[in-house]
C-alpha cells in the first residue's frame, strides 16, 4: 500500500468521516471494520424487515460544517421529524421535558410543594465545588425532583450511585454560556443553524435518515468507494506495530481467522481507547497499561418487539424510571420514521437495557430476555402480551464510555503517551473515551483528515468547552482552511464574523462596568464646585441677604449658608454627598446591569438543563 494512504481503524461515523474528507482530497484510505456492517454504534438492523437502532439516534449538531456533510451524504433521504418523549414514573406519565402543570397533576399537590421547597432550599444551601452528578443537579433542580426525575434512570444507564458519577459528565453535556454570549443572544437572537431553524428547535424536531441513521453511513461508504478508498468487513484489529514514534502497520484477524496485514503512512483509530493501548506492539510503559485498563464501558442491549398494533403509543420514546421494572427506555422506531416498518399495521418497540458485559443477564438466552421484555412491558401497561408477534436481540459492548472519578487523569496518561506518535491519531466516541454524539465524532474525523493533510486541530478538543472557540475558528475565513467547503460559506461566515464582532462591541459598550470611585469624584466634584460657584456668585452679586432659595440647602449640609465660610463648607460636603451619589449609582447600576446578564444567561441555559435525560 502506499505510504500516501491511510490506515482507518472502524467503520463508525468517525472512522468512515475521516476516509470521506481524505478522499474529497484525493487521498485514499483502507477502512478496517470488524463487523459485518457499517455505522458501529450508529448502525440500523434490519431484522425480517423491522429496522431500528442502538437506541434512537437524532441527527442534529451546532457545527455547521457537519449539517453540511450530513445533507451531502443523504440529499432527500434527510427526514425532518417531530419529537415527542415522555417519562414513566409511578403509574404516570410525564412530558419531557417536564412541564408545570402537567407534573403537578402527576405528583399531586403535596409532592409539588415539597419539591418546590427541595428547590429553593438547593438555592439558599449550594453545594460549593460540585464533584459528583448529584450535587451538580441538585444544585440547579433541588434534591427532591433529582430524585424522582434523574436519579432512577442515571443509575439504571450508568449501573453506578450518582454519587460516584463525576459533575464532568452533566457540565460537558450542559454546556455553560458565557455572560456575554447569553447576552448577545438574548438582544440580537441566537445565531441561526445552516439550514435556518435554531438549536432548540432542532431539539423539538429532529433530523432522521428515512431508514435510519445506517443509512447514512451505508451511503457514507458507497461515497468513499467511488473516492477509491475501500471497507473491508470482518477484520479485528488486533496489533498495532511501531518503531521509533510511527506506525507501520496494523494487523487483524480474518472471519475465518486468517491474519491480515496493513500498511500505510498515516493511521486513525476509532476503537475503545483501552484496546487501542492494549495491542500496541511493543506495550506501552505499565502506567499507560494501568491507566488503560482503569477505562470503563457500559455495555447496552435492546430487546425489539414487534406488536400487532397500529399504534401502541405517540411517543418516539418514553423514559421508564420506575425502578420496579430494569428498562431503562422503549424507542417506537415507528414514529422516527413510518419506513422503519415493512408493515403500517404493526409497530416494534425498542426495549433497552443498560448493563456492564459482566452481568449474569448479559449472558441471557434471546428468549430469556424476549421474555423479560414482554413481561415488563405488560407490567407497565404498554402492550398486552398477546399481541407481540415477534421479537429479537441486539447486544452492543462499550456503547458507553464511563466517566468515573478517575477516568480523566487515566485519559490524560494515555494521551500523552499517544502524542508521541507522529503518524497515529485516536478519534471518536470510544477512541477519546468521550460522550460524543455522531457530530462530534465526525467532527474529530474531520479533524484527523485535516491533520494528515498538514492542518494543526487538536482532536481531544471536540465536545469540550474549549471546542465553542474551536467551532468559531472553524466557521471564520482563513486562508487554506479546509473546514469552509465552499465560497458561498465563505462570505456567510465572514459576514457572519463582522456582524457577530459588532454586536459584541454594541454588548460590551452597554455592559461594560462604571467604576463607582471614578462617578463617585466625578459627581462629587462637580456637586461640590457647584454649591461653591453659585454661593460665589450671589455673595459677589451682593444684596443685603444673599441665597435665600440656595441657603434651603443648610437643611442638608451641616454648617451651610450662603456666606464665604459657608461656600466652602458647601465645597467640601457638597464634595463628599455628591461623591457618595455616585459612587451608589454606579454600583446599583452595575448590579442591576449584572443582574440582568445573569437571569439572561440562566434562562438561555435553561432549555439544556430542561433536556438533561436526552443527553444520556
Ligand atoms: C444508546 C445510544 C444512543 C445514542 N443516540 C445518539 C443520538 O441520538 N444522536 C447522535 O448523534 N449520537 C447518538 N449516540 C452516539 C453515537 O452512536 C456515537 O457517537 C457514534 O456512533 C460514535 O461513532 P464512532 O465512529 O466514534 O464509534 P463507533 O460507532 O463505536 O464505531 C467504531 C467502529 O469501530 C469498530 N471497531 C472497534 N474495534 C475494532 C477493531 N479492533 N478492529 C476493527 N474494527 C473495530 C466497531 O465495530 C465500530 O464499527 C448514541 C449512542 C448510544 C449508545
Amino acid at each position: 500500500m502506499s505510504r500516501e494512504s491511510s490506515v482507518i481503524v472502524g467503520a463508525g461515523p468517525a472512522g468512515l468521516t475521516a476516509a470521506y474528507e481524505l478522499g474529497k482530497r484525493g487521498m485514499t484510505s483502507t477502512v478496517l471494520e470488524a463487523s459485518d456492517q457499517v455505522g458501529g454504534i450508529s448502525k440500523t438492523v434490519n431484522y425480517r424487515g423491522y429496522r431500528f437502532d442502538i437506541g434512537g439516534h437524532r441527527f442534529f449538531s451546532k457545527v455547521p460544517l457537519i449539517n453540511e456533510l450530513w445533507h451531502e451524504i443523504l440529499g432527500e433521504e434527510f427526514l425532518l421529524r417531530p419529537r415527542i418523549s415522555r417519562i414513566y414514573y409511578n403509574q404516570h406519565f410525564f412530558d419531557y421535558p417536564l412541564k408545570p402543570m402537567n407534573a403537578l397533576a402527576g405528583l399531586g399537590p403535596l409532592e409539588s410543594f415539597l419539591i418546590g421547597l427541595s428547590y429553593i432550599k438547593a438555592k439558599f444551601f449550594h453545594i460549593h465545588d460540585e464533584k459528583t452528578f448529584e450535587q451538580w443537579v441538585s444544585n440547579r433542580f433541588g434534591y427532591r425532583l433529582y430524585s424522582i426525575f434523574f436519579k432512577t434512570y442515571t443509575e439504571k444507564v450508568w449501573g453506578i450511585p450518582c454519587h460516584e458519577i463525576s459533575a464532568d459528565w452533566a457540565a460537558q453535556r450542559i454546556k455553560n454560556l458565557s455572560l456575554k454570549q447569553a447576552v448577545r443572544n438574548a438582544v440580537f437572537g441566537a445565531r441561526q443553524g445552516m439550514d435556518g431553524s435554531t438549536l432548540t428547535s432542532l431539539i423539538e424536531q429532529f433530523h432522521y435518515p428515512r431508514f435510519g441513521p445506517g443509512l447514512m453511513w451505508e451511503r457514507c461508504r458507497d461515497l468513499i468507494q467511488r473516492q477509491g478508498s475501500q471497507t473491508i468487513h470482518g477484520v479485528k484489529v488486533e496489533r498495532v506495530r511501531h518503531r521509533q514514534g510511527l506506525v507501520d502497520c496494523v494487523q487483524g484477524r480474518g472471519a475465518a481467522g486468517e491474519s491480515l496485514e496493513y500498511d500505510g503512512g498515516h493511521f486513525v483509530s476509532t476503537m475503545p481507547l483501552r484496546d487501542l493501548v492494549q495491542v500496541l506492539d511493543p506495550l506501552p510503559p505499565d502506567d499507560v497499561l494501568k491507566a488503560a485498563q482503569a477505562l470503563r464501558y457500559r455495555d447496552y442491549l435492546t430487546v425489539v418487539l414487534v406488536i400487532d398494533r397500529e399504534s401502541v403509543f405517540p411517543d418516539n420514546w418514553l423514559y421508564v424510571h420506575s425502578p420496579e421494572v430494569k428498562l431503562g427506555r422503549i424507542q417506537n422506531y415507528k414514529n422516527w420514521s413510518p419506513y422503519m416498518v415493512p408493515d403500517p399495521s404493526r409497530t416494534s418497540l425498542g426495549l433497552e437495557y443498560f448493563l456492564w458485559d459482566t452481568d449474569e443477564m448479559w449472558t441471557w438466552s434471546d428468549e430469556r430476555l424476549i421474555e423479560l421484555g414482554i413481561r415488563e412491558c405488560a407490567q407497565i401497561g404498554l402492550i398486552d402480551p398477546r399481541d407481540v408477534k415477534d421479537g429479537t436481540v441486539v447486544r452492543m459492548e462499550k456503547a458507553y464510555p464511563v466517566y468515573d472519578q478517575v477516568y480523566q487523569e487515566s485519559v490524560d496518561r494515555i494521551r500523552r503517551y499517544l502524542e508521541t506518535f507522529s503518524n497515529l491519531q485516536t478519534i471518536g466516541r470510544n477512541g477519546l473515551h468521550r460522550y460524543n454524539n455522531q457530530d462530534h465524532s465526525m467532527l474529530t474525523g474531520v479533524y484527523a483528515a485535516g491533520n494528515i493533510l498538514g492542518d494543526k486541530r487538536d482532536v481531544w478538543s471536540v465536545n469540550t468547552e474549549k471546542e465553542y472557540h474551536e467551532e468559531e475558528r472553524a466557521t471564520q475565513p482563513n486562508a487554506g482552511d479546509r473546514l469552509v467547503p465552499t465560497c458561498v460559506a465563505v462570505s456567510v461566515d465572514m459576514a457572519d464574523a463582522a456582524v457577530e464582532e459588532a454586536e459584541n462591541a454594541v454588548i460590551e459598550g452597554a455592559f461594560a462596568r462604571i467604576d463607582p470611585l471614578a462617578l463617585g469624584v466625578a459627581v462629587g466634584a462637580v456637586s461640590g464646585a457647584g454649591i461653591f460657584a453659585a454661593s460665589a456668585v450671589l455673595l459677589l452679586s451682593g444684596g443685603p441677604a444673599p441665597g435665600p432659595t440656595l441657603s434651603l440647602l443648610g437643611n442638608y449640609l451641616f454648617g451651610f449658608d450662603v456666606t464665604w465660610p459657608g461656600a466652602v463648607i458647601g465645597l467640601f460636603e457638597g464634595g463628599l454627598v455628591g461623591g457618595a451619589v455616585g459612587a451608589l449609582a454606579a454600583g446599583l447600576r452595575n448590579w442591576t446591569l449584572r443582574l440582568y446578564a445573569k437571569i439572561v444567561q440562566w434562562r438561555e441555559g435553561r432549555d439544556d438543563r430542561r433536556h438533561l435525560l436526552d443527553k444520556m
